[in-house]
């Protein structure tokens, strides 16, 4: 299996293009970009799939050579996209597929609801490709091209703040993808620990959102905003060695942004790291 970090920042980028912050400004200084989060997956290197389509979706794609289209042709080796959330750093970016044929989009029920209402851009690109909606459930298994098979994991019911009119349901999840060769898992927003998430995994990828709880002041802490801080999750990671663990959906605060941060010493201790844009994993 083959996974490409597309993107590794939360919404709005680091840097951010509002943001004068300390991260921000160093991230600007030493020329340090993160793209909005997602990542190319594919199990035989041939067939690749989508997770979450952020808005840096088309620069992502042009920075991958997996995915490009074979010399002389007019396709991708693109088969789908999987949403984790309804969230709009992990949509916004459909849009920009509305060149193809036809796309597989594969979403739980709340999810594909939200994008087709009260944000509906897979109505609209409806109107320029054939789009083909799949509902994934928590737990129940599917295959996909290349021999991958998929475990979606809902990991909580926190909505969209453009879709707090839509009912309670499945809202966030993570994807286990499981090939003969190994499992990898990823978590791009964890509000709460889940232990079926680590089990049998060789890499699993977190939700790295924050560095602390407070990160963003007393007002705003990390779990009132669905994410668990990696200082929180280090200490369970240290319960369940195995995995190769890898945070990602870092926020333009988290000083883990910046490269050779002295805070990393502290995820190596329990065999974690910071993805970057670009990283490749075999597994
Ligand atoms: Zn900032």
């Amino acid at each position: 299996m083959k996974v490409r970090f597309l993107g590794t920042a939360a919404g709005g980028g680091a840097p951010q293009w509002n943001c004068g912050c300390r991260v921000c400004e160093h991230a600007r200084r030493e020329g340090v970009s993160r793209t909005q989060d997602g990542l190319a997956v594919s199990g035989d290197g041939a067939s690749w799939y989508l997770v979450n389509a952020s808005p840096d979706l088309r620069t992502q794609l042009l920075a991958t050579p997996e995915i490009r289209p074979p010399p002389g042709t007019r396709d991708t080796p693109i088969r789908g996209v999987l949403f984790t959330s309804a969230e709009l750093d992990h949509t916004l970016g459909l849009l920009g597929l509305r060149e193809t044929t036809a796309l597989d989009v594969y979403a739980t029920a709340s999810v594909h609801d939200a994008l087709k209402t009260a944000f509906p851009i897979e109505a609209a690109l409806g109107g320029y490709t054939r789009v083909r909606e799949h509902r994934v459930r928590d737990g129940e298994p599917f295959d996909l091209d290349g021999g991958l098979r998929v475990t979606t994991v809902v990991l909580s019911g926190k909505r969209p703040r453009y879709a707090a009119a839509l009912p309670a349901g499945e809202w966030v999840s993570a994807y286990r993808f499981e090939t003969s060769g190994g499992v990898f898992v990823y978590a791009p927003g964890l509000s709460t620990w889940h232990t079926e998430l680590v089990t049998g995994a060789d890499v699993v990828v977190l939700d790295g959102t924050f560095l602390t709880e407070d990160e963003l002041g007393p007002d705003r802490p990390a779990s009132g905003m669905g994410h668990l801080a990696i200082r929180e999750v280090l200490p369970l990671l240290g319960a369940h060695p195995g995995p190769r663990y890898v945070f990602t959906h870092l926020n333009n605060t988290n000083p883990l942004v910046l490269p050779g941060a002295p805070e990393l010493a502290e995820l190596a201790e329990v065999n974690a790291s910071v993805a970057a844009d670009g990283h490749l994993l075999e597994i």
